[in-house]
């Protein structure tokens, strides 16, 4: 191997391929680099499981493919696997207790892609529990540490801590993650990556475990916005097993990111510009305007009206599927079992062992606001205003091809920082639950470091099912910031 093992780490994706392509290095190579990096940031928490000898025996079997002209798009490049995602014979905990014991007889649909495209998966990444929370402070496997820490540590946002803490530390060249309400982009502004939360029905459902499933969306993080299009593109396709996917062909994604923005309207929803909002994160959002105007795009002020209602909407809706969803584990099919002197006991210890305070508040408010006498009130009146949001996105994109926002409205916050108010979490997924809401695709694009030296990410929605002008605008963002993804402390 003539390259430091750093510089093997530190590649995008797309050079790793080309790399593995003109024999620079063997996919082996790039997995032992990878799977050093994970050794070596151990406590960074990125990982619930490492699966080192799975990993080499697949980075040994992509040589053998490698050397015989196989062409995969993905051949010997190591990938994290958010823990939400099922993956046969390999532990799927959810970032809970109640599957501990879980080994999956069977893949998910996302995750049999991107095998079927020669990926190498390092290991399963860390995640708040059932993927509710943005910091990885929920995780029954402790918090993740984001890489851009320095003197204290710092949140690398969640739910998909893991997955972008693996990417930024250099443990695996991209990561599968989920967002709900924002749990692939506001991890990704606050580690310095890329992350795309396709339309709704985009990425199949089928075996990645089941959060709000009316909101639940697959996609990937990574350091470029090609490479998360080539990620997406192994990603994305129709599955007759989610009754919710998109019979739908899927775009050449990766044509589209150097596209450009030459005739496009931006919009800049005036809603978005929430009081008490960072002086930084507006000139950033700005300085984006700027970036695509001067890229050729014509900048106009829209209104997305029911933004206000988009969170106490979501956490209605989510809550309400979140609890329907898991009664599934009840200690008798399959997971945690903590026995008791009745089937009734038994329900209510398993239950009370297995979840984490998070969820089970989460079980409590969707439990409530389904029930008879406040289904009405709650549930059914934010239906509505979901309805309305979306509405508000249909009618902006008759004016407009995409939007520009901030991802979220700070950069990571520390460990103990927000801990003991869950309202104060919650409002951080300000900007990120409004396209989730309406299922629209939207993007996190590193833009920027704020004072402290933090990535910032600057938001792009689009029309649904257009993530081609998603990525195309991203990519001019990208261009322009010319931003390092690379954490300080990691730079070679
Ligand atoms: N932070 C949001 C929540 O806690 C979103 C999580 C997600 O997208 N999975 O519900």
């Amino acid at each position: 191997m003539n390259l430091p093992d750093l510089t093997l780490t530190n590649l995008t994706l797309t050079a790793a391929r080309a790399g593995l392509a003109k024999r620079d290095f063997s996919a082996a190579e790039l997995t032992a680099a990878h799977l050093a990096q994970i050794e070596a940031g151990a406590h960074l928490n990125a990982f619930i499981t490492v699966t080192a000898e799975h990993a080499t025996a697949q980075a040994a079997a992509a040589d053998v493919a490698l050397a015989q002209g196989d062409t995969r798009p993905l051949l010997g490049l190591p990938l994290a696997i958010k823990d939400l995602f099922c993956t046969a014979g390999i532990r799927t905990t959810a970032g809970s207790r109640m599957l501990e014991p879980f080994v999956p007889p069977y893949e998910s649909t996302v995750t049999s892609q991107l095998l079927r495209d020669g990926a190498v998966f390092v290991g399963k990444a860390n995640l708040d529990e059932f993927a509710m929370g943005s910091s990885t402070l929920t995780s029954a496997y402790g918090p993740t540490i984001n890489p851009w820490s320095t003197d204290r540590p710092l949140v690398p946002g969640g739910s998909s801590g893991g997955s972008v803490a693996a990417v930024a530390a250099g443990m695996a060249l991209g990561a599968t993650a989920t967002d709900t309400g924002g749990s692939i982009r506001q991890p990704a502004s606050f580690c310095g990556l890329v992350g795309m939360k396709p339309t709704y029905g985009r990425c199949s459902r089928y075996g990645i475990v089941a959060f709000a499933s009316s909101l639940d969306q697959a996609g990937p993080v990574a350091r470029t916005v090609a490479d998360t299009a080539v990620l997406m593109a192994s990603m994305s396709g129709f599955d007759p097993r989610d009754s919710t996917s998109a019979d739908r062909p899927v775009p050449d994604f990766a044509a589209a990111c150097d596209r450009g923005v030459r005739g496009l309207r931006i919009g800049v929803p005036r809603e978005y510009r929430a009081e008490g909002m960072p002086a930084e994160i507006e000139a950033l959002w700005t300085q984006g305007l700027a970036w695509l105007r001067d890229a050729g795009a014509t900048i106009v002020d829209v209104s997305l009206p029911h933004t206000k209602y988009g969170l106490a909407t979501y956490y209605i809706v989510a809550p309400a599927e979140a609890s329907s969803n898991l009664a599934r584990y009840d200690g008798v099919r399959y997971g945690l079992r903590v026995p008791g002197e009745d089937l009734t006991r038994l329900y209510e210890q398993t239950r009370a062992a297995g979840f984490g305070a998070e969820v089970q508040r989460r079980i409590l408010i969707g439990t409530y606001v389904l029930s008879a006498g406040y289904y009405d009130a709650y549930y059914l009146r934010a239906q509505k205003v979901r309805a309305l949001i979306l509405r508000d996105f249909t009618e902006a994109f008759a004016q407009v091809d995409a939007l520009l926002t901030p991802t979220a409205p700070s950069a990571a916050f520390a460990l103990d920082e927000k801990m003991d108010d869950p309202v104060t979490m919650y409002l951080n997924d300000v900007f990120t639950v409004p396209a989730s809401l309406a299922g629209v695709p939207a993007i996190s694009v590193p833009a920027g470091l704020d004072r402290a030296g933090l990535p910032l990410g600057l938001q792009i929605i689009g029309r649904p099912f257009d993530e081609e002008t998603v990525f195309a605008a991203a990519g001019v963002i990208e261009r322009a910031a010319g931003f390092d993804t690379t954490p300080r402390r990691l730079r070679a």
